[in-house]
């Protein structure tokens, strides 16, 4: 079956639409062995998700490599649950600040 042609908007979309970046492998953005080994030692010594003590299940660069934080020594990782890296990765994407939003962090505060 011949396959429909565009219509003009969008092929004006198509072509004029920058492509995105790619991100690279895991492995080219540097999630390489030596990661996994770092990244499971922290996780087993420190279980707890450091902003809510629910199960951690990802280990967060304190210093985002991009903004030259080092991506193996531990004193930049902590351990995060999905929740708390998902809202933290938000707010740092939306403000630059690697922490938790300013609402969540009071709410942990008052309970
Ligand atoms: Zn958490």
């Amino acid at each position: 079956m011949p396959t429909k042609r565009p219509t003009l908007n969008q092929h004006v979309r198509r072509v004029c639409t920058p492509r995105r970046e790619p991100r690279g492998s895991a492995f080219e953005r540097g999630y390489d062995r030596a990661w996994q080994r770092t990244r499971d030692a922290v996780l087993a010594e420190d279980p707890g998700c450091r902003l809510c003590d629910r199960p951690a299940v990802l280990v967060d660069h304190v210093t985002p490599i991009s903004a030259g934080g080092d991506r193996l020594d531990t004193a930049n990782l902590r351990p995060l649950c999905r929740s708390c890296h998902d809202a933290v990765t938000a707010n740092y994407r939306a403000t630059g600040r690697n922490e938790l939003p300013d609402k969540r962090t009071q709410n942990r505060a008052n309970q």
